[in-house]
């Protein structure tokens, strides 16, 4: 049994054929998908995702990406708090910096980033962290909340350089279809050296899409390209890899482990 640890079926690019994208993925072996929210709007339409596909193993996360950060200010909206209340819903995010699109400024990124971690820890959910081009900075806020938020470092990318930091705070790390492309050499590298029981895999669809089908919208049925890849990189069974996978994203999500890992 697959999990895909980060998707977006609630994107408009997606979400109009939810459904059919829900039975492709559970033909494809998927038996637990976390649907990820960027807004407050998209929040909320992947808490009732993960209510309208609970037979597909679907869950929510909630939660306002560093694009949409100057749209809020710094303070997080009460409804998005209140949605954390959910029983579907296992973890916050995503949140984080994204220094490479700048689509919201530095400070007010830096700030809500912090402000979710708070909000975290509060609540015991994990948190789920886009970051990218911003390792240094991310990793400085960070350092506050060691020991106090379980941290899902999404679509990782911090290369070998960080892993060792990313590890001692207890991180966990997700790999997506980016691990299947000709040139990420370094990431196949990560992928062979993470600690078994900190790892997850991902597809991010509809972005990242795993080599076969670069060029068109990812969904969570190519997961099982991710997982091909990162059991070659790591010289494991795909059966070994999916019962480890399926393990760790219980642990972290507090999930029931799928009936038949
Ligand atoms: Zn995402």
């Amino acid at each position: 049994m697959l999990i895909d640890s980060h998707c977006h079926p609630n994107s408009k690019e997606l979400r109009q054929d939810a459904g059919g994208l829900m039975k492709r993925a559970q033909a494809a072996g998927v038996g637990r998908m976390l649907i990820v929210g960027c807004d407050l709007e998209d929040s909320a339409e992947a808490v009732a995702m993960a209510h309208r596909f609970v037979e597909y193993g679907a869950y929510a996360a909630v939660g306002i990406h560093p694009h949409e950060a100057a749209r809020y200010g710094e303070s997080l909206p009460q409804p998005l708090m209140d949605l954390a209340g959910d029983g579907r819903v296992v973890a916050l995010g995503e949140m984080g910096l994204d220094y490479y699109y700048d689509l919201s400024p530095r400070d007010v990124q830096q700030k809500f980033f912090a402000a979710q971690l708070e909000w975290a820890a509060r609540t015991g959910l994990p948190a789920i962290l886009h970051i990218r081009d911003a390792m240094p900075d991310a990793l400085s806020i960070l350092r506050d909340f060691k020991d106090k938020v379980r941290l899902l470092f999404h679509c990782y990318g911090g290369g070998l350089e960080y892993l060792d930091e990313v590890l001692d705070m207890g991180g966990f790390c997700a790999l997506g279809g980016a691990v299947t492309w000709k040139r990420s050499d370094e990431l196949r590298e990560v992928a062979a050296r993470l600690p078994a029981d900190r790892l997850l895999l991902e597809t991010d669809c509809p972005y990242m899409t795993p080599a076969p089908f670069r060029g068109k919208p990812n969904e969570p049925a190519y997961v099982r390209y991710v997982y091909e890849t990162v059991a070659t990189a790591r010289s494991v069974s795909s059966e070994e890899l999916a019962a480890q996978v399926a393990r760790n994203a219980a642990n972290l999500f507090g999930w029931e482990e799928c009936p038949d890992v």
